[in-house]
């Protein structure tokens, strides 16, 4: 049975679907985790904002795609070249030469949206894309920002 000690009751929105759905339908860390990051102090913490059926769903149209897409678009060998980043991409960050500018971990990077494969790119960019809203338009945005603050330097 699923182990429902120290999610909170209470309604969160979806990331994906926009609906409130209520907090076991999302996906919590197994471990309680006190303010370090560790121990037990109850409080368990929210690991996406994607709801259960939503998530299953995602996962379902990536395993989809990857059969189409795999076969014509294999994953790159390590040392070549990220796609977005431009940097040799090894199997690990600890495989990293010290004087090589590089990155690692191939990810298979798709659109969410339209369900389209963009690319192989290194993690790093995977989750950097992801937490800048994974749009030209959301990273322009914060591109911008940039742009400005080194005019005034
Ligand atoms: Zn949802
Ligand atoms: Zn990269």
């Amino acid at each position: 049975m699923r182990n429902l000690k120290g999610i909170p009751e209470s309604k969160y929105i979806c990331a994906t679907c926009k609906q409130e759905k209520d907090s076991v339908e999302f996906h919590w860390y197994a471990q309680t985790i006190d303010g370090r990051g560790r121990g037990g102090n109850g409080i368990r913490k929210r690991v996406n904002g994607s709801c259960k059926d939503c998530r299953s769903k995602l996962q379902k149209q990536t395993t989809e795609l990857k059969k189409k897409i795999l076969p014509d678009n294999p994953r790159p060998a390590y040392g070549e070249l990220c796609k977005a980043c431009k940097r040799p991409v090894y199997a690990n960050q600890s495989d990293i030469p010290a004087d090589v500018n590089g990155t690692y971990a191939w990810m298979f990077d798709h659109n969410h949206k339209t369900i389209k494969f963009r690319g192989w790119i290194c993690n790093p960019c995977n989750t950097g894309f992801g937490l800048l809203g994974d749009t030209s338009d959301s990273v322009n945005l914060r591109l911008q920002y940039l742009i400005e603050s080194e005019q005034d330097e």
